[in-house]
């Protein structure tokens, strides 16, 4: 299949970047691997989309999905396994190829793992990532967050309407999280924050039990029991699929010149994945739209 802008996710940079291709009449395709609306279907509300009262992910999704729809999009299920720099430029699926003039890369990222023993064994066994899906699960015990970003804060925040108690686990000296998201935390009884502390592992049988702790202040180890341990420690970067293709930084973010096109004449990279993303909803639309932009005078130039 031959197409103008080929779209690689469909999180908020990866729709936004699709309509405004759409829009400005080109020949677009969507391909997304797993959930369309990328990391809005996992938040509870998104309080800080300037010119938008409070609104839920999935809601948010909806109506990106349905302004995409209507102006003719069409978002194909698939995971991008490969990007080649030929012309025009080759990408392959599980499935298919697919040929285009440009792409836009809009992959987001995967979450940043703790790298301590037991959690890959208790990943989805007590250990998880999202906190609107999984939290309920966790009513009346005691959950850990490892992480303190304005994301974890928001999450902690939010698993305080099951959990009995949540203790925030950050190694550093004080909370990453701005300053109205770090009082909220510290004045919500239900919130047990513990800076300098490191979680060392994590133990438990057929699900997970308890977390290994070390208190930096004085190098004490001990055991804090808990239900469950949701991860939110930012995200790396899912450059699997073209990182051989265009340039990344040493954090492994695509690097992008102001229009937000790679070193790849003709690749572009929206929202999280590029280099310097403010890793907000609202970035990852503006960025959509820049790099879309760039594609259409792209391909316009090329063709
Ligand atoms: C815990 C947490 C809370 C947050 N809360 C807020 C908030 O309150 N407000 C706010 O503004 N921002 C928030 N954010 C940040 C916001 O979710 C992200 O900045 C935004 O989703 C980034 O959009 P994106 O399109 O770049 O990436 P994503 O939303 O991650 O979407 C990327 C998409 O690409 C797909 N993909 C990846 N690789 C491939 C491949 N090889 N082939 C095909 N598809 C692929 C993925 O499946 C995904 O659907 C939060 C983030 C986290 C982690």
């Amino acid at each position: 299949m031959m197409v103008d802008v080929l779209v690689v996710g469909a999180g908020p940079a990866g729709l936004s970047a699709g309509l405004s291709a759409n829009r400005a009449g080109l020949e677009t395709t969507v391909l997304e691997a797993e959930s369309v609306g990328g990391e809005l279907v996992n938040r509870n509300t998104i309080e800080n989309l300037p010119g938008h009262p409070p609104v839920s992910g999935t809601e948010l999704r909806s109506t990106f999905v349905e302004q995409f729809r209507a102006a003719g999009g069409s978002i194909t299920l698939g995971t991008v396994e490969r990007v080649y720099d030929d012309d025009p430029f080759r990408v392959t699926t599980t499935g298919a190829e697919y040929r285009s003039r440009s792409v836009v890369l809009a992959t987001g990222g995967v979450p940043t793992s703790l790298g301590v023993p037991g959690e890959e064994t208790f990943t989805g066994r007590g250990v998880f990532r999202c906190a609107t899906c999984d939290g309920p699960l966790y009513a009346g015990k005691t959950v850990a967050v490892a992480g303190s970003s304005d994301w974890a804060a928001t999450d902690a925040l939010f698993l305080t309407n099951h959990a009995d108690r949540v203790v925030l686990i950050e190694p550093g000296d004080r909370l990453d999280a701005g300053d109205p998201l770090r009082d909220r935390l510290v004045d919500n009884p239900t919130v047990d924050v513990r800076t300098r502390t490191e979680i060392t592992e994590i133990q438990g049988e057929d699900v997970l039990k308890r977390l290994q702790l070390v208190d930096r202040d004085d190098g004490r180890e001990y055991a804090e029991s808990v239900g469950g341990l949701y991860v939110q420690q930012g995200i790396d970067p899912a450059t699997d699929a073209f990182s051989d293709v265009v340039s990344l930084t040493d954090r492994g973010e695509v690097v992008v010149d102001a229009g937000l096109e790679t070193d790849t004449s003709g690749i572009f990279a929206a929202g999280d994945v590029r280099q310097s993303s403010p890793r907000t909803v609202a970035a990852a639309i503006g960025d959509g739209t820049t790099a879309a932009h760039s594609a259409v005078s792209y391909v316009e130039r090329t063709r």
